[in-house]
Protein backbone atom coordinates (compact mmCIF):
# COMPACT_ATOMS: atom_id res chain seq x y z
CA UNK A 1 0.00 0.00 0.00
CA UNK A 2 1.35 3.57 -1.10
CA UNK A 3 -0.77 5.57 1.40
CA UNK A 4 -1.69 5.37 5.09
CA UNK A 5 -4.74 3.20 5.14
CA UNK A 6 -7.49 5.41 5.79
CA UNK A 7 -9.34 4.77 9.10
CA UNK A 8 -12.97 4.17 9.24
CA UNK A 9 -15.16 3.52 12.38
CA UNK A 10 -18.67 1.95 11.96
CA UNK A 11 -20.78 1.56 14.79
CA UNK A 12 -23.36 -1.04 14.01
CA UNK A 13 -25.32 -3.39 16.40
CA UNK A 14 -26.19 -6.06 13.81
CA UNK A 15 -23.40 -8.80 13.68
CA UNK A 16 -23.80 -9.44 10.08
CA UNK A 17 -23.79 -6.42 8.96
CA UNK A 18 -20.64 -5.58 11.09
CA UNK A 19 -19.04 -9.35 10.02
CA UNK A 20 -19.61 -8.23 5.78
CA UNK A 21 -18.88 -4.15 6.17
CA UNK A 22 -15.43 -5.04 8.41
CA UNK A 23 -14.42 -8.03 5.64
CA UNK A 24 -15.41 -5.34 2.86
CA UNK A 25 -13.10 -3.06 4.06
CA UNK A 26 -10.76 -4.23 4.67
CA UNK A 27 -10.60 -6.34 1.99
CA UNK A 28 -9.87 -2.64 0.34
CA UNK A 29 -7.17 -1.73 2.67
CA UNK A 30 -9.03 0.46 5.16
CA UNK A 31 -8.48 0.66 8.96
CA UNK A 32 -10.99 -0.23 10.38
CA UNK A 33 -12.91 -0.22 13.89
CA UNK A 34 -16.02 -1.19 15.03
CA UNK A 35 -18.21 -0.11 17.74
CA UNK A 36 -21.71 -1.35 18.73
CA UNK A 37 -23.14 1.80 21.21
CA UNK A 38 -23.27 5.49 20.80
CA UNK A 39 -21.23 6.48 23.34
CA UNK A 40 -18.10 4.54 22.64
CA UNK A 41 -18.56 6.12 18.91
CA UNK A 42 -18.26 9.05 20.40
CA UNK A 43 -15.10 8.58 22.61
CA UNK A 44 -13.42 6.52 19.57
CA UNK A 45 -13.91 9.74 17.16
CA UNK A 46 -11.76 12.08 19.83
CA UNK A 47 -9.74 8.93 20.21
CA UNK A 48 -9.24 7.24 16.37
CA UNK A 49 -9.31 10.77 14.88
CA UNK A 50 -11.67 8.81 11.52
CA UNK A 51 -10.95 9.57 8.05
CA UNK A 52 -14.75 8.45 8.06
CA UNK A 53 -17.71 6.98 9.79
CA UNK A 54 -20.03 5.02 8.69
CA UNK A 55 -23.25 5.39 11.52
CA UNK A 56 -26.18 3.20 11.76
CA UNK A 57 -29.43 5.01 13.45
CA UNK A 58 -30.54 2.43 15.66
CA UNK A 59 -28.60 1.86 17.92
CA UNK A 60 -28.97 0.49 21.62
CA UNK A 61 -28.54 3.63 24.15
CA UNK A 62 -27.63 6.90 22.25
CA UNK A 63 -29.11 6.63 18.79
CA UNK A 64 -27.23 7.65 15.68
CA UNK A 65 -28.66 11.04 15.41
CA UNK A 66 -27.79 11.96 18.77
CA UNK A 67 -24.04 10.56 17.71
CA UNK A 68 -23.62 12.92 14.82
CA UNK A 69 -24.76 15.48 16.93
CA UNK A 70 -22.06 15.15 19.61
CA UNK A 71 -19.45 14.48 17.33
CA UNK A 72 -20.15 17.99 15.46
CA UNK A 73 -20.62 19.44 18.62
CA UNK A 74 -17.04 18.48 19.32
CA UNK A 75 -15.89 20.00 15.63
CA UNK A 76 -15.16 16.75 14.33
CA UNK A 77 -15.47 17.21 10.50
CA UNK A 78 -14.78 13.87 9.06
CA UNK A 79 -17.92 13.05 6.62
CA UNK A 80 -20.73 10.47 8.29
CA UNK A 81 -22.53 8.02 6.24
CA UNK A 82 -25.63 7.22 8.13
CA UNK A 83 -27.31 3.78 7.87
CA UNK A 84 -31.26 3.76 7.96
CA UNK A 85 -34.29 1.37 7.13
CA UNK A 86 -35.39 1.78 4.57
CA UNK A 87 -38.31 4.89 3.98
CA UNK A 88 -37.48 6.45 6.63
CA UNK A 89 -37.32 9.83 4.87
CA UNK A 90 -37.91 12.13 7.77
CA UNK A 91 -34.92 10.67 9.17
CA UNK A 92 -32.51 12.17 6.45
CA UNK A 93 -33.49 15.61 7.01
CA UNK A 94 -33.18 15.47 10.40
CA UNK A 95 -30.08 13.35 9.90
CA UNK A 96 -28.56 16.21 7.13
CA UNK A 97 -29.77 18.98 9.60
CA UNK A 98 -27.42 17.73 12.39
CA UNK A 99 -24.53 17.22 10.34
CA UNK A 100 -24.49 13.58 8.55
CA UNK A 101 -22.97 14.23 4.47
CA UNK A 102 -24.77 11.29 3.36
CA UNK A 103 -27.57 8.34 3.98
CA UNK A 104 -27.59 4.06 2.88
CA UNK A 105 -30.91 3.19 3.23
CA UNK A 106 -30.67 -0.94 4.40
CA UNK A 107 -30.46 -3.29 2.87
CA UNK A 108 -27.83 -1.84 0.52
CA UNK A 109 -25.51 -3.20 -1.91
CA UNK A 110 -21.67 -3.54 -0.88
CA UNK A 111 -20.57 -1.76 -4.03
CA UNK A 112 -22.56 1.00 -3.79
CA UNK A 113 -21.65 1.91 0.00
CA UNK A 114 -18.07 1.31 -1.35
CA UNK A 115 -18.49 4.43 -3.98
CA UNK A 116 -20.02 6.96 -1.62
CA UNK A 117 -17.31 5.94 0.94
CA UNK A 118 -14.51 6.64 -1.84
CA UNK A 119 -16.55 9.79 -2.93
CA UNK A 120 -16.70 11.31 0.53
CA UNK A 121 -13.16 10.88 1.08
CA UNK A 122 -12.11 12.59 -1.88
CA UNK A 123 -13.91 15.39 -0.93
CA UNK A 124 -12.93 15.29 2.33
CA UNK A 125 -9.42 15.62 1.04
CA UNK A 126 -9.66 18.58 -1.05
CA UNK A 127 -11.02 20.26 1.84
CA UNK A 128 -8.80 20.38 3.71
CA UNK A 129 -5.93 21.04 1.07
CA UNK A 130 -8.49 24.03 0.18
CA UNK A 131 -7.87 25.97 3.87
CA UNK A 132 -7.25 25.66 7.21
CA UNK A 133 -11.28 26.23 8.28
CA UNK A 134 -13.57 24.15 6.51
CA UNK A 135 -16.77 24.08 8.96
CA UNK A 136 -17.69 26.82 11.73
CA UNK A 137 -20.19 25.36 14.01
CA UNK A 138 -22.59 28.18 15.57
CA UNK A 139 -24.79 26.58 18.38
CA UNK A 140 -27.02 24.93 15.87
CA UNK A 141 -26.18 26.56 13.02
CA UNK A 142 -23.13 24.56 10.67
CA UNK A 143 -21.24 26.68 8.10
CA UNK A 144 -19.79 25.33 5.66
CA UNK A 145 -17.21 27.31 4.22
CA UNK A 146 -16.16 25.54 0.88
CA UNK A 147 -19.82 24.58 0.12
CA UNK A 148 -20.47 28.43 0.89
CA UNK A 149 -23.21 26.74 2.48
CA UNK A 150 -25.44 27.72 5.95
CA UNK A 151 -27.11 24.57 7.50
CA UNK A 152 -29.63 25.88 10.01
CA UNK A 153 -31.97 23.72 11.55
CA UNK A 154 -35.22 25.25 9.56
CA UNK A 155 -33.82 25.80 6.10
CA UNK A 156 -29.94 25.60 4.24
CA UNK A 157 -28.59 29.27 2.74
CA UNK A 158 -26.26 30.16 0.70
CA UNK A 159 -23.42 32.40 1.23
CA UNK A 160 -22.31 34.52 -1.33
CA UNK A 161 -18.19 34.87 -2.00
CA UNK A 162 -17.77 38.09 -0.22
CA UNK A 163 -19.42 36.67 2.78
CA UNK A 164 -17.75 33.58 2.80
CA UNK A 165 -14.14 35.72 3.35
CA UNK A 166 -15.98 37.59 5.71
CA UNK A 167 -16.62 35.01 7.80
CA UNK A 168 -13.11 33.22 7.46
CA UNK A 169 -12.06 36.76 8.41
CA UNK A 170 -13.80 36.92 11.24
CA UNK A 171 -13.47 33.72 12.49
CA UNK A 172 -9.61 33.62 12.32
CA UNK A 173 -10.03 36.58 14.58
CA UNK A 174 -12.65 35.48 16.99
CA UNK A 175 -13.32 36.67 20.70
CA UNK A 176 -11.05 40.05 19.11
CA UNK A 177 -12.83 42.78 18.44
CA UNK A 178 -12.37 43.57 14.62
CA UNK A 179 -12.91 47.51 13.34
CA UNK A 180 -14.87 48.48 10.36
CA UNK A 181 -11.95 49.57 8.93
CA UNK A 182 -9.91 46.55 9.22
CA UNK A 183 -12.77 44.37 7.56
CA UNK A 184 -12.62 47.40 4.88
CA UNK A 185 -8.94 46.57 4.46
CA UNK A 186 -8.60 42.99 4.80
CA UNK A 187 -11.92 41.42 3.60
CA UNK A 188 -13.26 44.31 0.57
CA UNK A 189 -9.51 45.46 0.21
CA UNK A 190 -10.78 48.96 -0.19
CA UNK A 191 -12.31 48.44 -3.46
CA UNK A 192 -13.74 51.63 -5.30
CA UNK A 193 -16.99 53.58 -3.37
CA UNK A 194 -16.75 50.74 -0.10
CA UNK A 195 -16.97 52.71 3.05
CA UNK A 196 -17.63 50.95 6.29
CA UNK A 197 -21.79 51.60 5.53
CA UNK A 198 -21.00 49.03 3.10
CA UNK A 199 -19.82 46.68 5.84
CA UNK A 200 -22.57 47.24 8.12
CA UNK A 201 -25.23 46.23 5.45
CA UNK A 202 -23.10 42.90 4.86
CA UNK A 203 -22.91 42.12 8.41
CA UNK A 204 -26.63 42.73 8.82
CA UNK A 205 -27.53 40.66 5.55
CA UNK A 206 -25.02 37.87 7.33
CA UNK A 207 -26.58 38.17 10.76
CA UNK A 208 -29.69 37.08 9.70
CA UNK A 209 -28.31 33.86 7.55
CA UNK A 210 -26.03 32.31 10.36
CA UNK A 211 -27.57 34.04 13.61
CA UNK A 212 -31.05 32.19 14.82
CA UNK A 213 -32.32 35.26 16.06
CA UNK A 214 -30.33 38.36 14.18
CA UNK A 215 -32.02 41.11 16.50
CA UNK A 216 -30.29 39.33 19.56
CA UNK A 217 -27.16 37.67 18.04
CA UNK A 218 -25.48 35.32 20.12
CA UNK A 219 -22.03 35.63 17.85
CA UNK A 220 -21.61 37.60 15.36
CA UNK A 221 -22.02 41.09 17.71
CA UNK A 222 -21.41 44.61 17.89
CA UNK A 223 -19.27 45.99 19.68
CA UNK A 224 -20.40 49.88 20.11
CA UNK A 225 -17.97 52.03 18.91
CA UNK A 226 -15.75 49.36 18.17
CA UNK A 227 -16.78 47.69 15.57
CA UNK A 228 -17.62 43.62 15.36
CA UNK A 229 -16.36 40.70 17.13
CA UNK A 230 -17.22 36.72 16.58
CA UNK A 231 -17.88 35.11 19.71
CA UNK A 232 -16.85 31.26 19.37
CA UNK A 233 -15.99 28.87 22.26
CA1 LIG B 1 -29.16 -1.09 14.41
Amino acid sequence: MSAKAKKIIIVEDEPSLIFTLKDTLENEGYEVHIVENGLEAIELADTVYPDLMILDIMLPGVSGFEVCKQIRERKHTFPIIMLTARDQEIDKVTGLNIGADDYMTKPFGVKELLARIQARLRRANSYSKAGPIDVVTLGDVRIELNESLVVRPDKEVELTTREVELIRFLVTNANEPVSRDSLLENVWRYEYSTNTRTVDVHISKLRSKIEMQPDDPRYLVTLHGVGYMMKLN
